[in-house]
């Protein structure tokens, strides 16, 4: 699915803190930092450290890494104020709007969801 490897990898290289983010959260296995392109008043990328081009790959790879990221998207949501309304995103596959082939789960929120539509 994809040909970049942890070497050549942004989501890496961020968790590595070789390239800089507004970091809001951090686990021993997950980073969280705001995107750097926001969709919504609250837009945080929550990233396992671990290099895995998809949410499922990282599934399949590891339990503890999958259950990480969505725990630390949790936290994120509190710590914003907006555990009561957000969502979170996984885009899988350039044609679904993948961009970044690191495993990572939007956390939006501060819009009104009041379409019913998913997409
Ligand atoms: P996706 O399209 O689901 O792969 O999501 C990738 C996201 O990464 C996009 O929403 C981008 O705006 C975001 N992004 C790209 N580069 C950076 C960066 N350097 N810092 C923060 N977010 C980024
Ligand atoms: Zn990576």
């Amino acid at each position: 699915m994809t040909s970049q490897t942890p070497g050549d990898c942004l989501f890496c290289k961020i968790a590595a803190g070789d390239i800089p983010s507004d970091r809001v959260a951090e686990s021993e296995r997950s980073i969280a930092f705001r995107d750097i392109r926001p969709a919504a008043p609250v837009h945080v990328l929550v990233v396992p450290r671990r290099h895995e081009p998809t949410v499922g790959a990282l599934a399949t790879a590891s339990d503890e890494d999958l259950a990480d990221v969505f725990r630390l998207a949790a936290q994120v949501a509190d710590q914003e104020g907006v555990a009561d309304a957000y969502r979170m995103v996984v885009n899988t596959g350039s044609e679904a709007g993948q961009t970044i082939f690191h495993a990572h789960v939007h956390v939006l929120a501060g819009t009104a969801f009041t379409e019913r539509k998913m997409v």
